[in-house]
């Protein structure tokens, strides 16, 4: 079983849902990825996406018109493999056909470039032997790409990514639900002034970098939430 939150862009929600391993995903109907193989090697509890991001991989099924193989898909960011403010720890980032050969794996890096609905499709030559394609929210917080800003009264994945970085460093208090409240703010501030930041509450660059630097791969911490 999985607790999967979706944030959806359509009506800037978060929604909620306790999923078994072989369920669809939210908002896969009819083009199916399961739970367990949004999961990866993930081996956390509770997992995340968005509406959009699933849109997207349901379409690129769709145009691919067969079963796509997934690698790698969601991370906490305690438990690491990817790079700091990477959007698999955001839940909208896939790296797939790892079983295809070279040629059949141009062919779906293309496909998923026509598509249209992807952010961002990584060029051949920085991972040649698999397709990541991400759903990422743009404009990032620092120019050179990442997340983007979030600050009181934001609600979406990244403040589901930042509630984790939070817990996982000992900065508790804002609990895990996409939601930034007066709890989440209070955590980034007592998090800024440790780490000598602009002590604003909000999450740009400069707290993003320092919290990822930290954060990726930490572990599974005592204040991790992962119910
Ligand atoms: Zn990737």
């Amino acid at each position: 079983m999985a607790n999967v939150y979706v944030y959806n862009n359509q009506t800037g929600g978060m929604e909620f849902y306790t999923l078994a391993e072989s369920d669809a995903m939210p908002y896969n109907i009819g083009r199916t990825l399961t739970v367990n193989e949004f999961r990866g090697s993930s081996r956390a509890n509770t997992l995340w996406t968005t509406r959009r991001a699933m849109e997207a991989f349901n379409i690129t099924r769709s145009a691919w018109g067969r079963p796509i193989y997934v690698g790698f898909a969601f991370k906490r960011i305690w438990e690491g493999g990817h790079a700091a403010m990477s959007q698999h720890y955001a839940g909208v980032s896939f790296d797939v056909g790892q079983n295809l050969d070279s040629t059949t794996r141009d062919q779906l890096r293309n496909t998923a470039a026509a598509t249209g609905v992807w952010t961002y499709v990584e060029p051949a030559y920085l991972t040649p032997t698999w397709v990541h394609f991400d759903a990422r929210e743009t404009p990032p917080a620092c120019a050179a790409g990442g997340y983007p800003l979030v600050r009181f009264g934001s609600v979406n994945n990244y403040v589901l990514t930042l509630q984790d970085a939070l817990n996982a460093l000992g900065y508790t208090g804002s609990g895990l639900d996409g939601i930034f409240g007066s709890g989440t703010r209070n955590a980034v501030i007592r998090f800024q002034r440790a780490q000598g930041l602009d002590a604003d509450g909000i999450v740009g660059c400069q707290t993003w970098e320092r919290l990822t630097e930290l954060a990726v791969g930490i572990g599974r911490t005592a204040t991790v939430i992962d119910p």
